[in-house]
């Protein structure tokens, strides 16, 4: 098992929990681009947004609402963002899907 995500998940890599259900798993991300920023991944590996399939959009749904209610629970009354880079054009580094939430500073738009 190579990827990174999935050794955080299992605890092979050490990581700080933010949020975990049956579904998903949520951390601190390793280099924070905001005060809060938190990456949102499902507990079975999917490489990408990309390659959801339909099986997946309960799954979807649920690591969206995850992010809200993390977003509630930070404290991020002002507003925050929710990215999921996918594929090369979309910047992603990490083959695991993962939703960014960032927040707890004005957010520049549009993105670079
Ligand atoms: P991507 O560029 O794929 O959208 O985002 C991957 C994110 O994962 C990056 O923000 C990066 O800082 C974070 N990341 C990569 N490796 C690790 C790690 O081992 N631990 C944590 N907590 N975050 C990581
Ligand atoms: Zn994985």
């Amino acid at each position: 098992m190579s990827c990174t995500f999935c050794k955080i998940i299992q605890g092979q890599i050490p990581s700080t929990a933010v949020y975990q259900d049956e579904f998903g798993y949520a951390f601190a991300d390793i280099h924070p681009m905001a005060p809060v920023h938190v990456l949102v991944v499902p507990r079975e590996h999917i490489s990408s947004l990309d390659a959801a399939d339909e099986s997946k959009r309960a799954l979807l749904g649920h690591l969206l609402w995850a992010a809200a209610e993390i977003a509630r629970k930070k404290g991020l009354g002002n507003g925050y963002r929710i990215v999921v880079n996918t594929g090369e054009d979309g910047g992603q580094t990490v083959d695991h899907l993962h939703l960014h939430l960032l927040g707890g500073r004005l957010l520049n738009w549009p993105p670079g």
